[in-house]
Formats: structure tokens, C-alpha cells, sequence
């Protein structure tokens, strides 16, 4: 039996060190953690002049995942979705911590955990500087540190009225994959079954869109709890309205293969895609259009961003379809305190 101490360096501290040399292209960037793995703290010294941001995100078996969920999966998702919240702030990764509580130390289970953590982590010259090891109820929180330099975060409060609405890649995906693993519907074609299940279990975060961004979107976040509710959270700190083109909303031609009422609840309310949703001025879009070319990520545009004129209007999303026409919709996010 694995002690905790041995689990720790087999699986996590050996691996860490073996992938901190820095990256080819990337010699010049500021070291990342002083002191790693080890000692009660890890000391990571941030670039000069740039702010540190932070963001944690946890993982809890039966809420966010299936117990049979393949682990090398789960590695890649652990971080992703952390990886995802520097994304949608503009800030580049450079370190992370790994906070685990395993039910029982499985060395195939933890292999193929620690490899799918990895293979991102080496992607994106995440380093892991420490954490925590427990056993209880499969539980995994990582926490990320990324770089950004002063006033270029692209925060949720900037949006402006006038702004185009944008969104990365395609929406829906996860929720559909998520509704397959559920027996909520069937596809007979598998190859767009699997593309599904995949934008569920292995979600890619939009790193380089989030950093080429920096100076051109205004407000931006990461698609966690479906489009609807969070383009809400923009519309909340930046004292907002939208109107939404709900046919504009880019989706696959796998979630094309569902019901219409099925497809549009995916779209717009599904969560877990982790694509960026962001605000720019209309003077922006042929910049917008060229990042998108650049790091070949499709980017749509599916709405703009208007005042609230009267102290009796709230933030509010005004549904349309591909005419124009009014759509009244009842959607919502994610909530964990509400049933869904
Ligand atoms: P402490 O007793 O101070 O909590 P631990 O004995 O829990 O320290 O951990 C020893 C070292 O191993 C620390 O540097 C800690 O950051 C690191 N560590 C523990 N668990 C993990 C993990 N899952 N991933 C990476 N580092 C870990
Ligand atoms: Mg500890």
C-alpha cells in the first residue's frame, strides 16, 4: 500500500519536477516557482511589473463528475476548467497547486490521473508548486496562478454599450455529451456521439484567445454554467442589457443532430463548454475576426450590449431570433443550491 508521502512523490513531485525545464520558445519567460514541491510553502516569484491572478476551482465526484469517469480524463479536466478562468482574465498560466482527497491510492487510477494533468499542464508551462494529499470522498481542487500585466485584465464589469457580443468555438457540446451519458437522448451517428462526450470530459481552455484579447475585448469570461447565465454575471457588474440573436449562437454539427428544443437548450443554457464569451467595440471586428484567424479559434458574433437608460430597468437579456423577432425564453444556469 502506497503511503501518503510516496503517492505524493511518485505521482505528483517527480512528475513536477521532470517538466519544469522551461519550454523551448519560452526561455526568456521569469522562472516560475523558486521552491516547489517540499517545504511547507512554495515560493513562485511573479514577472516584474505584472499582476498575479488567482482562481480556484474543485471537483467533486457525483456533482461534477461520474464516479467511472476515465481518470486521465479527469486530470485534463481538473485543470482545464482552472486553466479556463486565466483564459477568460487574459492571464497567462504559470503555476499551479493540487489539493486531492482520494478514497484509496490506486496506482493505475493515479497514473492515468497524473498523466492527463500533465500532458496540460506541460502544454500550457504550468508548473505544479505543491498541494495537498487526503483520503476521503474523490474530491480534487487545483488552484492557478497566472500573469497579467496592470489595467489589461478582461474583467466582467468593462462591457460598454455598443459592444458586440462574442463567443469562441461552439456551445453546447458538454451538455449534450452530459444528456448521452444520462440516457436523456441517443445518437445513432458515433462518431458525433464521441465528439460530445469528449467536449465534456476533455473541455480545451482558450488560453491564447483570452491573452490575444488583452487590449481589444472589453469584458470577457469563461462559459462554466451555459451562455444564458453567465452572460447575465457580464450584464450584472457592467450594469447592462443584451440583445441576443439565440440563432446566431455557433453550434456543431454533432448537437445539430438533436431535437430543436433539445439543441437550443444545450446551446444556450448548457454548461461546462468552457469557451470565452467577451464584449468588443463594433470597432474591433475585423481584429477580433484576425485573432480568431490567428490561433484558429472560430469566434461569432451574437449580440450587442445596451444602456440601461431608466434606474427601473435591470440587467436583462432580450432574446431574438434570425429575423429580429422577439423570442421569449425561459432559461437558466447552472445553480448548485437549485435542482436542475
Ligand atoms: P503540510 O504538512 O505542510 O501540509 P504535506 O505533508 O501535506 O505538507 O505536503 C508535503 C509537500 O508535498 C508540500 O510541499 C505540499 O505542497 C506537497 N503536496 C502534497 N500533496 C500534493 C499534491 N497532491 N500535489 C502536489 N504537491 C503536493
Ligand atoms: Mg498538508
Amino acid at each position: 500500500m502506497l503511503s501518503e508521502f510516496s503517492l505524493i512523490e511518485r505521482f505528483f513531485a517527480r512528475r513536477a519536477r521532470a517538466s519544469t525545464p522551461p519550454l523551448p520558445n519560452e526561455a526568456a519567460k521569469v522562472p516560475r516557482a523558486a521552491l516547489g514541491i517540499g517545504d511547507d510553502c512554495a515560493l513562485i516569484v511573479p514577472p516584474a511589473g505584472q499582476q498575479l491572478a488567482i482562481s480556484t476551482d474543485m471537483l467533486v465526484e457525483g456533482r461534477h463528475f461520474f464516479a467511472d469517469v476515465d481518470p486521465h480524463a479527469l486530470g485534463h479536466k481538473a485543470l482545464a476548467v482552472n486553466l479556463s478562468d486565466l483564459a477568460a482574465m487574459g492571464a497567462a498560466p504559470h503555476a499551479f497547486t493540487l489539493a486531492l482527497a482520494l478514497p484509496r491510492a490506486d496506482e493505475r487510477w493515479l497514473a492515468a490521473f497524473s498523466d492527463g494533468l500533465f500532458a496540460l499542464a506541460e502544454r500550457f508551462g504550468c508548473e505544479l508548486i505543491g498541494g495537498d494529499t487526503t483520503s476521503g470522498p474523490l474530491n480534487i481542487c487545483i488552484t492557478v496562478f497566472g500573469d497579467v500585466p496592470p489595467n489589461a485584465a478582461l474583467r466582467r464589469d468593462a462591457a460598454k454599450p455598443g459592444d458586440d457580443i462574442w463567443v469562441s468555438g461552439t456551445l453546447g457540446d458538454a451538455r449534450a455529451g452530459l444528456g448521452l451519458l444520462r440516457g436523456e437522448w441517443a445518437l445513432a451517428d458515433d462518431a458525433c456521439a464521441a465528439q460530445l462526450k469528449r467536449a465534456l470530459e476533455r473541455p480545451e481552455p482558450r488560453v491564447a484567445l483570452g491573452l490575444a484579447l488583452r487590449g481589444v475585448a472589453h469584458a470577457a469570461l469563461d462559459i462554466s454554467d451555459g451562455l444564458a447565465g453567465d452572460l447575465m454575471h457580464i450584464l450584472k457588474r457592467s450594469n447592462a442589457q443584451a440583445v441576443v440573436d439565440a440563432d446566431a449562437v455557433p453550434i456543431s454539427r454533432a448537437l445539430a443532430l438533436l431535437p430543436a428544443e433539445a439543441r437550443r437548450a444545450c446551446a444556450l443554457a448548457g454548461g461546462d463548454d468552457y469557451e470565452l464569451c467577451f464584449t468588443a467595440p463594433a470597432g474591433a471586428r475585423e481584429a477580433v475576426e484576425r485573432i480568431g484567424e490567428r490561433e484558429n479559434v472560430p469566434v461569432t458574433r451574437i449580440g450587442t450590449i445596451e444602456p440601461i437608460d431608466s434606474p427601473a430597468d435591470a440587467p436583462s437579456i432580450a432574446w431574438r431570433d434570425r429575423a429580429g423577432a422577439p423570442l421569449s425564453l425561459t432559461l437558466q444556469g447552472f445553480d448548485h443550491f437549485h435542482a436542475d
